[in-house]
């Protein structure tokens, strides 16, 4: 497995994104699980304004919005196996050089080219690592701590990435299911002051 931030997981298992850049390479060629990482990228918008550019631009036709592309935008779930069939490390030693890989690669870094992404039925639930690691599927789901799964829904709140929160909420629901409830009935009090504070807004205005 490769974790990778979103939007780029999703880039690549939608098939868009025929490139993975990173500053290290790896022996291993063939089968490789795509799986997104729980963070997304520190960009977030420049990066998925590159993604739709990008793909365009090669002639893909995307979704209106990102929540159609779900469930490959989802975090923390293994969504797509790729073939790694090669990796391009003339960037890596040479920056200067233009190696061809096109607009995915990234000048300084290693390309891995990847090909024919098989999105899965059921995207996996699992908790990303650094380098290249193996999935326990008898652990699906269950590496993640109900604090970092909270924490994470709290991220993504601050993101609006509203429809991660769902899946989030599952998880949660599957490993403390207590927990899942309190921050249930925290996310409605919260929509419930929303909708206070823009109705006193509207009284103000
Ligand atoms: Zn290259």
């Amino acid at each position: 497995m490769l974790t990778v931030r979103q939007p780029w997981a999703w880039a690549i298992a939608a098939g868009y994104k025929t490139i993975e850049n990173r500053t290290w390479t790896t022996s291993h060629c063939g089968e490789l699980g795509i799986h997104a990482g729980i963070r997304w990228d520190d960009d977030r918008e420049d990066a998925v304004r590159f993604v739709r550019d990008t793909a365009r631009a090669l002639g893909h036709t995307l979704p209106h919005t990102m929540k159609d592309a779900w469930p490959l935008t989802s975090s923390g779930y293994v969504l797509a196996v790729v073939d790694l069939v090669g990796i391009c490390d003339v960037s890596l030693h040479r920056p200067d050089i233009s190696c061809g890989c096109g607009p995915w690669a990234i000048p300084g870094q290693a390309h891995w080219r990847l090909e024919s992404p098989r999105v899965l039925d059921k995207p996996l639930a699992a908790k990303g690592q650094l380098q290249l690691w193996e999935l326990d599927f008898t652990l699906e789901g269950q590496q993640f701590t109900a604090a970092e799964i909270i924490d994470t829904i709290h991220h993504a709140l601050q993101n609006k990435e509203i429809h991660a929160i769902e899946g989030l909420l599952k998880l949660l629901a599957v490993r403390d299911p207590a927990a899942a409830q309190d921050v249930m009935d925290t996310l409605h009090l919260g929509i419930v002051l929303g909708r206070l504070n823009d109705t006193a807004k509207g009284i103000t205005s």
